[in-house]
Formats: structure tokens, sequence, C-alpha cells
């Protein structure tokens, strides 16, 4: 049975990396129809926080990337914040100890460091000196006051093993250093916790990101040792995901604004239209075809189907594919992920008042099949729901627009729209096309653009007929006088 995990740190804010490691994980689990199991590693105490935790949950959460297993839902390898399971990882490094895998390890950074310096040796990382240590040896330092750590011993030769996304990887362990399993008090590093819980936790498949490939050769190796003293039965097979380039093609690191997934939500990103664009960094359902669902997304993935080649992040893109998925929804359901967005922004209250609801259910079919995110209703809507008294005309495209011409093209209009007998969509059109356009020999796009600025406060908006009738003759003309001044 196919067993995966989520594994993420709590530092920080949830990055791109991070949701589509999460992604691909999911994806692979539910199409074998596999077991997601949702580990914490917070054993960094200096850099764990409570806010970090709470935002993972929140975004897993949001993005619906639901598990079986851990964090919240329990099971049998309790428990699954790594914080707390001081007890086995105390226990593995005992059985460790006392295996030939391992050996204490006296020496300070510096001696390595002056050893190294020494010797010329370009090698980074411990160079073995403690391996093979004498009674007299080890007594002396113990006699000193130090106190060790434990190190794991790397076999000599080679390691490999066919990767799910890179196939066959080999490091060779003269350049793959013995590394330390815990600190010297005692504390467990992620180089024995990670493995220690795959290995208890019944781990079939790691996938996660390429920035890890580089301690597959020590997990591999210290499985071995896990086998021998009874923590492991199977090595897991390992999946490198490809590295995610942002800007100026440089791995999109966490100071990147775009990085950070708290971004796209408060955007107005829809989950699905965002898993549909992580979904893309690596992978792809077909050559020419862009948008599916995740449902499409489980019954295809093969993470065989894995580009290893770096994935080029691209805003744009994702814009658009959000957008495919909005337009894809109804007008309720576009108005019902809205109304956060609008609320937050007062554009409506929270709970909406039934003149706004009105509004909103007449004004809400403009604008769905137009915005790429949700947040662009807050900005098309805005001018609907404002006091009189509040609105303003944005100034960069008053100054684009309401020049001495755009002015007469508002003269124009007012005159004519003051004149209708009936206020209509129709009547509104028909009245601007037959002033602007055949009286004043306006291109359309010439013609409404001075009109829309004065009525919505900006270039971009609603279609503008409609917009007109909603907003109501008085205000729409209170409004085209008052920047006529
Ligand atoms: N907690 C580790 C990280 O977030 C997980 C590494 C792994 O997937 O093995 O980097």
């Amino acid at each position: 049975d196919v067993r995966v995990r989520y594994c993420p740190s709590p530092t920080g804010s949830p990055h791109v990396g991070l949701a589509r490691t999460a992604l691909f994980n999911w994806a692979f689990a539910r199409h074998h129809g596999g077991t997601i199991v949702f580990r914490m590693e917070d054993t960094d105490k200096e850099r764990n926080t409570q806010e970090s935790y709470d935002a993972i949950l929140d975004l897993w959460r949001w993005l619906g990337l639901t598990w079986d297993e851990g964090i919240e839902a329990g099971g049998p390898h309790g428990p699954y914040r790594q914080s707390e399971r001081g007890d086995i990882y105390a226990d593995a490094l005992a059985r460790l100890r006392e295996s030939s895998y391992t050996y204490d390890c006296y020496c300070t950074t510096e001696e390595v460091d002056a050893r190294r310096k020494a010797s010329g040796s370009k090698v980074m990382g411990y160079d073995g000196f403690c391996r093979d240590l004498s009674e007299d040896q080890r007594a002396a330092f113990v006699a000193e006051g130090r106190r060790p750590v434990v190190r794991f011993r790397m076999p000599d030769g080679s390691i490999t093993w066919d990767d799910l996304v890179r196939g066959d990887i080999t490091f060779e362990t003269e350049h793959v250093p013995d590394f330390a399993l815990c600190r010297a008090n005692g504390d467990p590093l992620y180089t024995l916790v990670n493995p220690v819980d795959d290995a208890l936790m019944g781990i079939t498949h790691v996938l996660r990101g390429e920035d890890l490939l580089s301690s597959t050769p020590r997990q591999l190796a210290l499985f071995e040792g896990l086998k021998e003293v009874g923590l492991a039965t199977v090595t897991p097979s390992y999946g490198h995901l490809p590295y995610v380039m942002g800007e100026g093609n440089k791995k999109l690191s966490k100071r990147d604004p775009q990085a950070h997934m708290s971004l796209y939500r408060d955007q107005g990103f829809l989950p699905e239209g965002l898993l549909n664009y992580l979904a893309l960094l690596g992978w792809a359902i077909s050559g020419d075809r862009d948008i599916f669902s995740l449902d499409e997304m489980v019954e295809a993935f093969d993470i065989g189907d894995v580009n290893p080649n770096p994935a080029r992040f691209d805003l744009k893109k994702a814009e658009a594919i959000n957008a495919s998925h909005m337009h894809q929804l109804s007008v309720e359901d576009v108005t019902h992920r809205a109304l956060p967005f609008l609320q937050a922004a007062g554009v409506v209250g929270d709970p909406v008042g039934d003149a706004d609801a009105q509004l909103l259910e007449l004004a809400m079919p403009l604008v769905a099949e137009r915005i790429n995110k949700l947040t662009e209703a807050v900005d098309m809507l805005g001018f609907l729901f404002v006091d009189e008294a509040d609105f303003t005309v944005d100034p960069a495209d008053a100054e684009k627009l309401l020049t001495e011409d755009g002015l007469a093209v508002v003269r124009a209009s007012y005159d004519a729209l003051a004149a209708l007998d009936t206020w209509s969509t129709q009547a509104i059109q028909d009245a601007l096309q037959a002033t602007l356009v055949e009286g004043m020999g306006l291109k359309p796009r010439n013609a409404f653009g001075p009109v829309r600025v004065a009525a919505t406060g900006r270039r971009i908006s609603p279609p503008l007929f409609e917009s007109l009738e909603l907003l109501g003759r008085e205000r729409s003309l209170a409004r085209l006088q008052s920047v006529l001044g």
C-alpha cells in the first residue's frame, strides 16, 4: 500500500515549493488509493512558530489538500508532532549507538576546520577523525569533559537509487561525510528524525524537492542501520521534484514576494485554479492542455511523468489559469466566493443589507466572466456601492481620458442621457451611440471611455450601458455633472 507524507517544518510563511510538493504527494497518493500522513517537523525550537504551524494547516485546508492520518486526524503512529516524539528519537539513537553503524565523536567544529585547513582538503564536513578511536583516546576525551555527538558511519563505495523522477542517481560515499544524528546535548537532528519517522510511519514513497537530493544517500544508508536495529523493514522509494525558478532564472526564494502562498489567497485566486497552476510546475496532463480539474489530475497523475528540469514560475500564466477556472463557475458561485472580499473591502456590509444584496445579484453577472481573481470584483463593483459623497475618480484615468475632448464627450452624453424618458440599458446604449458615434463621429473606443471614467471612476469597469442602468439616472447624471465642474 502506498503511504506518503506531508512533513513541513513550521518556519516562516508557506511558499510555492512547499505547496507544490504537497500537491504532488496528494495526487500520487489519491491516484494509487494510498494513505497520506501529515506530521510536523517542528524540532527546530529556534525557528518554529505557532503562526507558521497555523498558516500551514490553514493553507492545506483552503487548498483542499486532505490527509488521512496525522495532525488532527490521529492514527496509530502518533504523536505526529516531532516536538512530542523525543522519547522515540532517544530510543532510536540509543539503539543505533549500540550498533556498528554509528560512533561517538568528540571533535569540535573548530578542530575539524583546523584539520581541513592544514591538510588542504576540499571536502566539506567531517573527516572521520573519531571513527576508530582507541579506548585510551576516548577515555582522554571524556576526562576532558567533552560530550560526544553520535555520528553515522557512511559505508565505503557508492550509493545508487532509482529516483522516481530522475532515474538512476549515484553518490560516491567519499563525497558524503559521516554526519551527526544529534547535538552534543542529545537533541536529535533532522538527519535522524526524518528517516526514523518515515520508517516508523511506514512511508513507502518520499516525494520532495530537489534541494533535499543530497540528503538521500545519507538517509538510504541510515535505513540500513534502522533495519539492523529493528526500526525499519523497508526503505522508501525517493522522487525529487524539480526546482522552481523565479525572476531572472534564479531559484524562487522566500525573499520573492511571489513565493508566498498567502499572496494568491489574498488576491482572490481560487484554490482549484492555484492548484492547477502548481501542478504545471513539473507536470503536464498532456502536451497541449493546461487547464484541468483536480479529479482529472488524480486520474492521470504518474510520478514518472514529472519533468526533472527546473520549472519556471510565471505569474501571468497563473492568473490566466485561474481565470479559466473562474469562468467555469456559475455566477452564484463566484458571488459566494467573492463575498468575503467585498465585505473585507467594505464594498458591502457584513451581513449584506437587503438593498446591497439585490444590487449585487444584478451586478455580479456583469463581472463574473470578466475577472481573473476575486479581488477584481472589488475593483469593478466599488463604484456601484460607494456612497456618493465618497465617490472619487481615479486621478491617472482622469488625466488620460477627461481631457478637453473627453469632457466634450461627457457633456454631450449628459445632455443625451438627461433627455431620456426610460432608463434602461437599451435606451442608454441607443442614446450614447446616436450622440457620440453617429453625431460626433467618434470611434466607439474613444467615445465611451470618458463616460466610463466619469461614471464609474475607472477605465476598467463592467460594461458601460448596464453599469449606468444599475447606477440609476440620478447618480449617473450627478457623476457626469460633477466632472464637468
Ligand atoms: N521538514 C523538511 C523540510 O520541510 C522535510 C524534508 C523531507 O521531505 O524529507 O524541508
